[in-house]
């Protein structure tokens, strides 16, 4: 089976010796060495410009990129009842934490050429939410979504106009730039995730870039439970136990050592479907845009399928009720009367992701967007019929680290086989 993304050791096994480290010395706890070493790693990786210029961000390690989101919002203030901007187009633990805080999420659409946030809809949703509510949005989260940049310079001009907080999304764009500098850093607070699927793991965790060693101390504080400085446990506010383990640190200092490497390849397969797919009718792969401020990752492959392409097995699509998990999903996953929703991928999405599980080749749909998803149906949202068209014809193909050449060859050649001609 080739897999959109696996996590992927070195091959000289740095991890495990750092892991063998905190074993040794008893760091076996969500602080110490490793903890420290990674952050500074990632620091050094996300301040360092293409131009050579250094910004001077600090890292907080975390125990996912979830808890950096929660921890973000938080820090921004973020209070139950208030509204906060954010894509709608992206997997769910970009919104999910302003639940958590009580405020509500206010889903923003994408433009056309990157898929992510649209810089116009941003402002229209700021200046009607403040007509609306008397209240600005208090802070506003972009996503790069599949790797690819959002439009930082647009993005972070409407939020700097009105002077609320951006969090930039980067769980799948660690890596990615814009005009030659890390994503994460140009907002108040910068989300990595390093889960077992994203560019590089520690199995499961995540990290916030932070602008100032204030905001990082902030974040780190209420990362630990929120404790005063007494001699014995004093809280003044609630904080949350969302340390990054120094044993998870350990494999993403070692995993520090392939990131340019990991990246550096999924360039490379995203080059190589360019080529293949150049001539496959009907099939468009996303690219960034022309503009070469844009420097994407491109963590996973995504491309869309015409509506009119017929595909092999299409006449079943949806007709089972689906027993297991999907491809490689991991975890419970609740149990459903119907094969359907009123939101899917077209027919023919949904039949190539059968014919390419048949070959073993995972095929995934794109994320559907937040604003169409049952749990916010009552959310407000500013729509431009973006990401429900791509959701319906869109598609992500393997990119990882094991994703071979011939692997890219077999997957286009799979793609041909299920084309009806
Ligand atoms: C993976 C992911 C996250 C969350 O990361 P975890 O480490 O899995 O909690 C957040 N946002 C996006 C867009 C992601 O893909």
């Amino acid at each position: 089976m080739i897999y959109l993304c696996l996590a992927h050791m070195s091959d000289d096994g740095a991890e495990q010796k750092y892991v063998k480290e905190a074993f040794d010395t008893n760091w076996v706890v969500p602080m110490g060495p490793n903890v420290n070493g990674f952050e500074q790693d990632l620091a050094d990786f996300s301040n360092k410009k293409t131009d050579g210029e250094m910004l001077d961000r600090k890292v907080v390690c975390l125990s996912a990129g979830t808890a950096a989101v929660h921890l973000a919002l938080l820090a921004c203030g973020v209070q139950a009842g208030d509204e906060v901007c954010v894509q709608s187009f992206t997997f769910c633990a970009s919104s999910h934490p302003i639940t958590y805080l009580g405020a509500k999420p206010v889903f923003i659409d994408s433009e056309r050429d990157t898929w992510n946030m649209d810089p116009e809809l941003l402002e229209k949703a700021i200046v009607e939410r403040k007509e609306a509510t008397g209240k600005y949005p208090k802070a506003i989260i972009p996503v790069a979504l599949y790797g690819m940049p959002y439009d930082c310079e647009k993005i972070m001009a409407v939020a700097n106009k009105y002077g609320i907080p951006v969090i930039e999304d980067a769980a799948e764009g660690m890596g990615s730039r814009f005009d030659g500098q890390v994503l994460g850093t140009f907002g108040r607070f910068g989300v990595l995730s390093f889960n077992g699927n994203k560019m590089i793991t520690t199995s499961g965790g995540g990290a916030l870039i932070c602008q100032n060693a204030e905001d990082a101390n902030n974040v780190m504080w209420y990362a630990t439970q929120a404790r005063d400085a007494y001699p014995y446990y004093e809280h003044t506010a609630i904080g949350y136990n969302y340390r990054m383990s120094n044993v998870c640190a350990g494999i993403g200092r070692g995993q520090m050592t392939v990131l340019d490497a990991h990246i550096a390849h999924h360039k490379h397969v995203q080059g190589l479907y360019k080529q293949l797919l150049k001539d496959v009718q009907g099939v468009s792969l996303h690219e960034q845009p022309a503009d070469p401020r844009y420097d994407s990752n491109f963590w996973l492959c995504a491309a869309t399928l015409d509506a009119d392409v017929k595909i092999v097995g299409q006449e079943n699509a949806y007709k089972e009720v689906i027993k297991s998990a999907v491809g490689g999903a991991a975890g419970v996953i609740k149990a459903v009367e119907s094969a359907t929703t009123d939101c899917q991928p077209n027919d023919n999405v949904e039949a190539l992701r059968v014919f390419m599980l048949a070959k073993k080749v995972e095929c995934r749909p794109v994320w559907k967007p937040m604003h169409k998803q049952p749990v916010y149906a009552d959310a407000v949202a500013y729509v431009n019929g973006v990401s429900e068209e791509i959701f319906k014809v869109g598609f992500c193909l393997p990119a990882g680290p094991y994703v071979t050449d011939e692997d890219v060859h077999y997957i286009v050649e799979c793609i041909k086989e299920a084309i009806v001609k």
